[in-house]
Order: structure tokens, then C-alpha cells, then sequence
């Protein structure tokens, strides 16, 4: 009598004929068939994930993108709602476009104008995460017009499809994060002086980005080489959020807001103006006059802040973000079985000195860095089951650090 495993019971050949028998319960399986089935399981699997992973039913609503969001970063109250809203539309819409009505709502890219380590990035990660939706950051300054050195605005979706293990379909509905927009501004007034290769060009290639057009994109980026085959990439449905620092542009929002000043009334409105966070009144006009071309501007119609981070916002990112860099450290130590504790004045101190060498909130973690690195080094072999981080001991541990080399990174 046949044996389970004498024959594969999905394409009947016998075990000789095969390399590989995988015996089950009832039946066996040949290696051929088995990696016939798992590409059925893989298609399969591709083809409900590019349905949108959620219904209208379970997208979180701005409120609940809030609050997540909220776990992560500290204040940014406008960002985030801003964020939220528009993100929640995002979706919204690509939900919407199974049915066939006339109103056909028009794609929010977002763009976010504040200081360096302000939190943009964070922010943008923090949202994809949340959808999971594949996720890539890109930074301006390395982009050029075609032909020059540096790299073809396609890159962009190169570093999307990588995200999305070059599956197609989770990449159309991603989000790119373009860093330091303000760096492709115009130089100048009149574009047409001098030939800018890496501003107004760079600008109209974005734009055809931006707007929603099938791209060719060299799988492996770089330069497109004509025997590299391309793929074809819709950017419809891709969320793009631009960041930038914007330096300089508070003159320019200072200007715009003095002209106003006429008559009484306006004289009032300028005297409740905080001068300390002028990017508050930023408007489309102001990243015109600082040089945005008026067609990008017109494809980012959302447009928000961030505020300067003060030494209350510092003190709060140092323990209370979800993962905050003191969470981590804790951590750390927790896996060599060492609790790890810090007195509160020791977080002062941290700040203080974040704000004593301009580090911003980037800055935070190089100096906790430097207060516990010798307790890194020695604690794992010598057993230490505690340590309780004092004052005394940062500021020890600080000072035999080189400050040199505290680094943002
Ligand atoms: P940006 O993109 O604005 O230059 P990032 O988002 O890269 O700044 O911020 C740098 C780091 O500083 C982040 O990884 C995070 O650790 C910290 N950070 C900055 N702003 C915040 C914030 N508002 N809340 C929590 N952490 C922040």
C-alpha cells in the first residue's frame, strides 16, 4: 500500500521524480508545488494590500491621529492638528475614489515651516507610522535638474519604493517626506540671470510630482541608464509633507505684517503680533517673496508651523514622549539587568546645557550620551545591579567629556 510521501498529492509525481517531499497529516507536498503555492500566497496576499488596509469605518479620526501623535511629540499644538486633519482627508479621499460622483476631492501635500529640530521629521514618522504606509524622508539639497550632478527628482520615489519593498501598489499610497525645501528656493529675484540648477528647475521637476503624474523610476536610483528598467510610479495618491527652516523668513513675515500697519485699527492688531515667533502669521505669500515658485506653493495648499522649542518643551522631551531619550536609557540598562534612576535636578542640568551650546532638542541626547558613557563602558562586566545618576555625577561625567565632540546628529 502507498505510504503518505511515496507521491505529491498536488501534482502526483512520485518521490524519485522529486527533490523534495513534505509530508503532512494526510497528504505530502513536493518542493515544486510548494513554491508554486507560496507565490499564489504572496500575489494573493499583494492584492489585498493594495486595497487601502482600512475601510472608512476604522481610519483614525484627526482626533485620534492627535492623540497619537501627542504620545510622540511634545506641543506643536498647530502642526498637529493641521496635520491630522489633513492627513485624515488624505485617506478620506482615496476611499472616496470607488465611487463615481463629479466632486473629485483635490490632493492636500502639506508643507511645514520651522526652526531645525523642531520636531517636522518626527512629526511626519510618526504619522506614517501610525497608517503604516511605507515612508521615505528626502532632502532637497542633494536634488537637481536632470543632467547635472546630484540626483533626478525620481530619486525621490526610489527611496519610496525601496520603503515599500518595491511593492508598487503600497508605494502609490505612501508618504514622502521632503526635508529642506526652503534650500530649492530661487535665488534672486529674476530667475533667468544666471541658470539655477539646483532652485527653479529643481522646483518645476518637484512639481510634476507633486500634482499627480506616472513617473519613471530607476529601481535602484542614481542616474537613469538607459539599459536600467524603469517602473512606472503614479504619484496621485502619494502623500507628500515638505519641511523646511525657512531662514530669514521672519524678516519677511515682519515686513508684510508692518505694511499693515495703517491707521488705528491695524496699529492695535500689530501691538498683540509676538515678535518672538513671527512664523506663527506665515502665509503663502511669505514663501513666495523668500522663493517659491506660486505653482509649488499651490500644490502644498497646507501650510503650518512649527514653534521654537523653549526650555520647558526641552524639559519635557527629555522623559516624556513615548520612546523620550530617557525611556531609552532606561531601557538599556534594563537589559544588562541594571535599573537605572535619575535624580530630577540631573534633567535640568541637561537642559541647561542643550541651551548653553545652542544643541536644541538634538542635542539632548549627545549630552545624556556623554554623562553615561562610562557607566556603559564599565556596568556590563562589572555587574553593577544599580545607579542612581546625581547631580554630582553629571556634572562630573559631563565635564570629563570633550564638548567638542558633542554632536547634533
Ligand atoms: P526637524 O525635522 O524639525 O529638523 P526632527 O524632527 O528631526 O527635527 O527632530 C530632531 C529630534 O529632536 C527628534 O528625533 C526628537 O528626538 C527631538 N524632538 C524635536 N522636537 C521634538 C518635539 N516637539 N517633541 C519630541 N521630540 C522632539
Amino acid at each position: 500500500m502507498a505510504k503518505i510521501g511515496d507521491t505529491c498529492t498536488f501534482c502526483g509525481r512520485n518521490r524519485r521524480e522529486v527533490s523534495l517531499m513534505i509530508n503532512g497529516i494526510s497528504g505530502a507536498i513536493c518542493g515544486d508545488c510548494a513554491q508554486q503555492a507560496y507565490e499564489i500566497v504572496k500575489e494573493q496576499m499583494k492584492s489585498q494590500k493594495s486595497d487601502l488596509g482600512f475601510s472608512k469605518a476604522d481610519l483614525p479620526k484627526p482626533e485620534d491621529i492627535k492623540a497619537f501623535l501627542d504620545q510622540y511629540i511634545i506641543g506643536q499644538d498647530d502642526a498637529k492638528r493641521y496635520l491630522s486633519v489633513s492627513v485624515y482627508n488624505h485617506y478620506k479621499r482615496l476611499l472616496q475614489e470607488k465611487t463615481s460622483d463629479d466632486v473629485e476631492i483635490e490632493k492636500s501635500n502639506i508643507i511645514m515651516v520651522g526652526t531645525t529640530g523642531t520636531g517636522k521629521t518626527l512629526m511626519a514618522r510618526t504619522i506614517a507610522k501610525l497608517l503604516h504606509v511605507p515612508f521615505a524622508i528626502v532632502d532637497a539639497t542633494v536634488l537637481t535638474q536632470a543632467g547635472y550632478v546630484g540626483e533626478d527628482i525620481e530619486s525621490i520615489l526610489t527611496r519610496l519604493l525601496q520603503a515599500a519593498d518595491y511593492d508598487v501598489d503600497a508605494a502609490e499610497r505612501g508618504i514622502v517626506f521632503i526635508d529642506e525645501i526652503d534650500k530649492i528656493a530661487r535665488k534672486g529675484d529674476n530667475p533667468s540671470i544666471t541658470r539655477d540648477v539646483s532652485g527653479e528647475g529643481v522646483q518645476q521637476g518637484l512639481l510634476k510630482l507633486l500634482e499627480g503624474s506616472v513617473v519613471n523610476v530607476p529601481p535602484q536610483g542614481g542616474r537613469k541608464h538607459p539599459e536600467q528598467k524603469m517602473i512606472p510610479v503614479d504619484t496621485k495618491n502619494i502623500l507628500f509633507i515638505c519641511g523646511g527652516a525657512f531662514d530669514g523668513i521672519e524678516k519677511k513675515i515682519a515686513q508684510r505684517l508692518n505694511t499693515r500697519v495703517v491707521g488705528y485699527a491695524a496699529a492695535k492688531d500689530t501691538a498683540q503680533v509676538d515678535k518672538n515667533n513671527l512664523l506663527k502669521y506665515i502665509t503663502p505669500a511669505d514663501l513666495k517673496s523668500f522663493g517659491l515658485i506660486p505653482e509649488i506653493i499651490g500644490r502644498l495648499p497646507i501650510l503650518t508651523y512649527l514653534n521654537p522649542l523653549d526650555r520647558a518643551a526641552l524639559r519635557r522631551i527629555l522623559t516624556e514622549p513615548k520612546n523620550s531619550i530617557i525611556k531609552q536609557y532606561v531601557k538599556l540598562f534594563a537589559m544588562d539587568g541594571i535599573e537605572l534612576a535619575f535624580d530630577e535636578d540631573v534633567f535640568e542640568f541637561i537642559v541647561d546645557k542643550a541651551l548653553e551650546f545652542k544643541l536644541g532638542a538634538r542635542g539632548l541626547r549627545s549630552i545624556v550620551e556623554a554623562i553615561m558613557m562610562d557607566a556603559m563602558f564599565t556596568m556590563p562586566s562589572t555587574g553593577g545591579k544599580s545607579l542612581h545618576v546625581t547631580l554630582a555625577y553629571a556634572k562630573e561625567q559631563f565635564e570629563k567629556a570633550d564638548v567638542n565632540r558633542l554632536q547634533v546628529s
